[in-house]
């Protein structure tokens, strides 16, 4: 039995070189047995990877199969309320949201936020129209789809273009939240025809602040910063 010069790993009697560093191995006393079987394999065996393409064919099938499923049953089986534009609706809505991060992964990620926003508005048009009641649709539905679509637009400027630590993105992702809220408050309280006042998202936004103020304290001490590194392993 042999070991290693280098590393001290046990050497298989067939071994040329060390299968750990690949040493050289030269054993005067030993004369090197020729064609004994190694113990590795020979062939490099991998498992095939999921193409994303494949993976996308499924999920268009997928989506396709039940929606066209469901508008046939909607239609022959359970005819009356237009109940299948529900399912139509959320299976292109999750198709929208699927297809472009698996296939057209070039793609900016603007453009995926653009088209998830277009596809929830559709979707919630969809709704409106299966329920024949359209006021919540265009007074809370658009606006609040257009403000969570633009502020993920914005979280995404600050994750791209400014600095990407987890702290950092938690530092946006904070700040975004608590300014959503107060958008969804200010456009709910319009839909009820009630005077516009900060209640419940006043809570989150202080909530956010305060959290923000101790993320932005942690980044700027070095110290506190490097410690927190080390207990959270990152
Ligand atoms: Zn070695």
């Amino acid at each position: 039995m042999s070991y290693c010069v280098n590393c001290g790993v046990e050497l298989d009697a067939s071994a040329k070189e060390c299968p750990l560093c690949g040493t050289p191995v030269l054993n005067p006393r030993e004369i090197r047995k020729e064609n004994v079987e190694t113990p590795f394999p020979k062939e490099k065996a991998q498992v095939e990877e999921i193409r994303s393409k494949d993976f996308g064919w499924l999920v268009t099938m997928v989506s396709l199969a039940t929606a066209v499923t469901c508008g046939l049953l909607n239609r022959f089986a359970f005819p009356g309320r237009p109940w299948s534009l529900a399912v139509i609706g959320a299976c292109v809505t999750f198709w929208v949201f699927l297809i472009p991060v698996v296939i057209f992964r070039k793609w900016s990620p603007f453009l995926y936020i653009l088209l998830d926003g277009t596809a929830v508005i559709w979707y919630l048009y969809l709704i409106a129209r299966m329920v024949e009641r359209f006021e919540w649709f265009y007074e809370l539905g658009i606006p609040i789809a257009l403000w969570v679509t633009f502020l993920a637009e914005v979280f995404a400027v600050a994750v791209m273009k400014l600095p990407r630590s987890i702290l950092a993105r938690a530092l946006y992702f904070f700040t975004v939240m608590g300014i959503l809220c107060v958008g969804i408050e200010l456009a709910i309280d319009s839909y009820a025809q009630v005077p516009r006042r900060l209640g419940w998202s006043a809570v989150v936004l202080t909530v956010c602040a305060i959290i923000d103020i101790a993320i932005v304290t942690t980044l700027s001490q070095r110290k506190l910063r490097n410690e927190l590194k080390r207990r959270l392993h990152f």
